[in-house]
């Protein structure tokens, strides 16, 4: 039989009338709990779903790639390789080139990054994290969000809770009651913890909200037309928070995965889409002698359409919204040279 020293036992005292308030004080507490648990479990066990095989090289295309001493030409199997798999690669290296992972032998996919402690390339990689002991990418990040939320939520509910508490040692010195010293370790370290969280919470609610991992707040990704932090954007605060949080309500707080897409395909704006493929101006530099290249007014035009315009490559109309409360349209066709007809 274990016996404590009288000094080590904690006294709980429960005021008359309020057992109801203690009963829900318990449950509360071992939701929360439990919520940050699993989050937690979540954040440190979570797979990655690994990068789809298209983008693996075959070993002969390694060995060409290896074969080969200067990287412009390098840079020139990749292209080839990447147009004949039609990869849906969008973002370059600062240097113009594409993005290739040396040790795991890929083209890596737009937001992929490689980890050197995980030794592995993250899809949409966000940050190496040492307090989970995994990296933190697209297969990880809303139970990481979760994580810091309910410990944040935890935290504060220890530190509400022993309040009172801590407000009556300060009233009463006399009275050095061993478990009066837990109570105001307990309340201080909860605060600790909640103002760290706090920050750590926050910063990743506006990363969220803007569609950015935290690799990309540092360092912006690279499109034709240069560095755009907002490169990935949705457009909107709510569209942004679907990307990471899915559409079904009911499952936003629940640490299950439920982000859109599947790591590799990011929807863009418009101008990304049409105008800023990664191998769209390697096709103006492969056009045959005699064939005539895009005039740069097109090209302008192309460039000054604004996100939420709709514009269709293969026929060359762009559907400008006029009045977006009336719902009206004008339809713009476009020819090498000049712009002409409305509709
Ligand atoms: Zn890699
Ligand atoms: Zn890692």
């Amino acid at each position: 039989m274990l016996v404590l020293p009288k000094r080590d036992v904690l006294t709980v005292r429960v005021a008359k009338g309020q057992p109801l308030l203690c009963v829900l004080y318990l449950l509360l507490f071992h939701f929360f709990l439990f919520m940050f648990l699993w989050a937690y479990y979540q954040t440190i066990f979570g797979s990655h779903p690994g990068v789809p095989g298209e983008f693996y090289l075959s070993s002969d295309e390694v060995q060409r790639i290896e074969s080969e001493d200067r990287s412009g030409e390098q840079q020139e199997i990749l292209k080839e390789i990447s147009r004949d798999k039609a990869l849906p690669v969008y973002t370059r290296t600062y240097g113009g080139g594409i993005r290739y992972c040396h040790i795991c032998k890929i083209i890596k996919p737009d937001r992929c990054h490689h980890c050197s402690v995980c030794d592995r390339c993250i899809l949409k990689m966000d940050h190496h994290c040492p307090w989970v002991n995994n990296c933190v990418g697209y297969g990880n990040y809303k139970f990481f969000v979760l994580f810091l939320m309910y410990a944040l939520l935890f935290c504060l509910y220890v530190a509400i809770t022993t309040l009172p508490y801590f407000v009556q040692f300060w009233q009463d010195m006399q009275d050095s009651d061993a478990a009066r010293f837990h109570i105001l370790f307990l309340f201080l370290a909860s605060i600790m913890f909640a103002i760290s969280v706090t920050i750590l919470f926050c910063m990743h609610i506006r990363l969220s909200l803007v569609n950015q991992s935290t690799l990309e707040s540092f360092r912006s990704p690279i499109f034709r037309h240069g560095p755009d932090k907002e490169g990935f954007s949705r457009g909107s605060a709510s569209g942004n928070f679907h990307d990471i949080f899915g559409s079904r309500k009911s499952h936003w707080f629940l640490p299950m995965f439920t982000s859109a897409g599947d790591g590799v395909n990011w929807p863009m704006q418009a101008r990304d889409q049409d105008s800023d493929r990664l191998l769209d101006d390697d096709r103006d530099e492969d056009l045959s002698p005699g064939e005539e290249s895009p005039s740069r007014d097109t090209q302008q035009f192309k460039k000054s359409i604004q996100a939420g315009t709709k514009y269709d490559s293969t026929s060359n109309d762009v559907v400008v919204p006029i009045e977006p409360n009336t719902g009206d349209r004008v339809q713009l066709v476009l020819e090498p040279g000049h712009i002409a007809g409305t509709t």
